[in-house]
């Protein structure tokens, strides 16, 4: 059995049984209005099926309306930073407590994006949700954490130390992604002081100049690093292997998926570097604790230049 364009292919290329050619045509014909017919058809269908979808769709709209109404009532938008409960967890160092007191991580973020929360300081590097980049340097520049804790992963060197709530943190998602099956999480690097900072950068100056050190290394007062917040991680499998390698392993991809579940960002995605400073780094993750890291996600934010409305910092100023 032959196929109609098979049967025209052998009619063109035996074009002297012209007979044959009306005989394709006659098919084609009434198969093209048949296939047209169909078409129609499957519009009309299209038509009736997304009917009722369309249906089911109209209340979200007037449910997402009625929201900002219950807010409103319940918490006036004016000055949250009046409220007692906000300047209580504040006085107290209880971030999870401010932002609760805010109504949530996404309402948090609002009101400081736009800058209807002039107690909540992005330059406080105690407080979970510093921003710290190019532009904005730690304050002071010497700032070191309150406490520290050893962090109990494998470690590539001796730099394995954050604040206590980081380390719970990293250490219950490690315990998670190995039971998920995504093999074992390792620690590169976390907190490195202001002088350990200055010696790394000084050593990448040496090797490739100031512009080419700037690339890859904070300066020091810059790195997150120092704010005991931030770690960079490797993949363990079960040999530790290097950072660079960290974004490419199942580890690499869990965390990036999973991350947030646990308070943590990717801190530096790709196709970012002109608002975060630095070439993409899937190994370098940062805690913001897990109303804020909840709050990114579903806000589909992937920077923290971004998420709290802040100037891109791609270098330097001076
Ligand atoms: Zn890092």
């Amino acid at each position: 059995m032959r196929a109609v364009g098979d049967n025209g292919s052998v009619n063109a290329a035996q074009s002297r049984h012209v007979a044959r050619e009306p005989l394709a045509v006659r098919i084609a014909l009434p198969l093209g209005v048949l296939f047209t017919a169909m078409a129609s058809l499957a519009t009309l269908c299209g038509v009736i099926a997304d009917s009722p979808v369309a249906r089911v769709e109209l209340p979200a709209p007037a449910a997402a309306l009625a929201i900002p109404t219950v807010e409103v009532d319940a918490r006036p938008a004016a000055d949250p930073c009046a409220d007692d409960a906000v300047r209580a967890a504040l006085d107290t160092g209880d971030d999870a407590g401010v932002i609760a007191a805010f109504g949530g991580g996404a309402a948090f973020r609002e009101a400081v994006a736009n800058g209807n929360a002039p107690c909540v300081s992005l330059s406080d590097p105690n407080r979970s949700w510093v921003v710290i980049n190019k532009q904005r340097p730690l304050e002071p520049a010497s700032f070191a954490p309150a406490s520290l804790a050893e962090i109990g992963l494998s470690a590539t060197t001796r730099s394995n130390e954050l604040r206590p709530e980081p380390k719970d943190a990293l250490e219950s998602m490690a315990t998670e992604a190995s039971r998920a099956g995504a093999g074992t999480i390792g620690i590169n690097n976390g907190y490195r002081s202001f002088g350990l900072q200055e010696s790394t950068y000084d050593g990448h100056v040496r090797d490739k100049g100031q512009s080419g050190a700037d690339a890859v290394s904070a300066r020091p007062g810059f790195s997150e690093h120092q704010s005991g917040l931030a770690f960079d991680l490797v993949a363990c499998d079960p040999r530790c292997g290097t950072i660079e390698a960290f974004g490419a392993t199942p580890q690499g991809r869990w965390v990036a998926e999973n991350g947030w579940r646990h308070g943590f960002i990717v801190r530096y995605e790709p196709g970012r570097t002109g608002t975060t400073g630095y070439a993409p780094e899937p190994w370098h993750i940062r805690y913001i604790g897990p109303e804020l890291a909840q709050a990114y996600h579903d806000g589909g934010f992937h920077t923290l230049e971004e998420f709290f409305g802040l100037p891109p910092a791609p270098d330097y100023s001076h």
